[in-house]
């Protein structure tokens, strides 16, 4: 669910990072990026996750090109706009721009990147809700905001609500389950998990692990008919009000990844696992 929405979000959905490039564009892998980008939609990834920096705008190009032959309302798109462009205008002519890349009239949700406290937050939150008035957005939210900043950011809004706070989170970083998670179940404002599989780490370490908690995330994940990855999936979204994003563009990755859901971890095995990696 989608803060007090009432709308659904897909809980696993698509990261785009590295799609289309780093911060430059790299068009090399197009077509498999427009291929894989569709098979996750028919998959059940509606949620797409992308933003203006993403291959320098290229990663939006692609989503844009790959979603175009799906009904529009069947897809969820996210993007962000990054932390030099929070200026009032800054923001609304780089949501035109990620609009053109994406062949779209409107964003689902809009996100800031990243914090910028060299611009006063009041100017940027004031040209986001400009946009969600003009229909260009569907909802706000924001991405690497601690707490504090997430109350700064909503007080400065009088039609709409911040929805989601994007951020990392996975076995590896914890960091925002003491403070944000809570704050977030208690104020209806969706946490997307970014990184769930810390950015490739979990892969590194089944290859090469032995250890302990790997050999007990293999036993758990046995023990569901599930693979170690589905696993580790399913702990990012276990609590309420997560979900999450993790990116690939490898067809049976993908099809790994959407394993994660229609399924729960018990608590004991939940436990267990944070207790492992905690
Ligand atoms: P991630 O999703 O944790 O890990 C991605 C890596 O895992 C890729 O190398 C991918 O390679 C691999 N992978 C994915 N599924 C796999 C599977 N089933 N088996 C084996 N390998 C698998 O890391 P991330 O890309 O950093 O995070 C996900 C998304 O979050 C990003 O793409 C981006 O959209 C978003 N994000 C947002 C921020 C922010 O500041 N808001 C920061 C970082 C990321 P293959 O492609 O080869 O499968």
């Amino acid at each position: 669910m989608l803060g007090r929405t009432g709308e659904k979000l897909a809980a696993i959905g698509l990261g785009t990072w590295k799609i289309g490039g780093g911060m430059t564009p790299d068009y090399s892998m197009d077509k498999e990026a427009i291929e894989a980008i569709r098979y996750a939609v028919e998959l059940g990834m509606t949620h797409i996750d992308t933003a203006e920096i993403y291959g320098g705008g290229h990663a939006e190009e692609l989503v844009g090109e790959a979603v175009k032959t799906f009904p529009r309302e069947d897809i969820f798109i996210t993007s962000k706009v990054w932390h030099t462009n929070l200026r009032y205008d800054d923001v609304l002519k780089a949501c035109e721009r990620s609009l053109k890349r994406l062949q779209t009239s409107y964003i689902d949700l809009y996100l800031i990147h990243w914090p910028n406290p060299s611009i006063p937050l009041s100017e940027t939150m004031k040209a986001l809700e400009r946009l969600y008035k003009d229909g260009k957005i569907r909802y706000i939210g924001v991405s690497n905001f601690s707490v504090s900043q997430v109350e700064e950011a909503r007080s400065y809004l009088s039609q709409t609500d911040v929805v989601a706070n994007q951020v990392e989170y996975s076995l590896y970083d914890r960091s925002i389950e003491k403070d944000l998670i809570p704050y977030c179940l208690k104020t209806g404002v969706t946490v997307v998990a970014y990184s769930p599989l810390g950015q490739g780490r979990l892969i590194r370490e089944l290859s090469i692990g032995r250890s302990k908690r790997i050999k007990m995330l293999r036993e758990v994940a046995e023990s569901y008919s599930k693979t170690p990855i589905q696993v580790a999936l399913n702990w990012v979204i276990w609590k309420e009000n997560v979900v999450t994003i993790p990116k690939s563009i490898r067809k049976e990755h993908l099809e790994e990844n959407v394993g994660a859901v229609g399924w729960r971890l018990s608590e004991r095995d939940y436990k267990r696992l944070a207790d492992a990696w905690g």
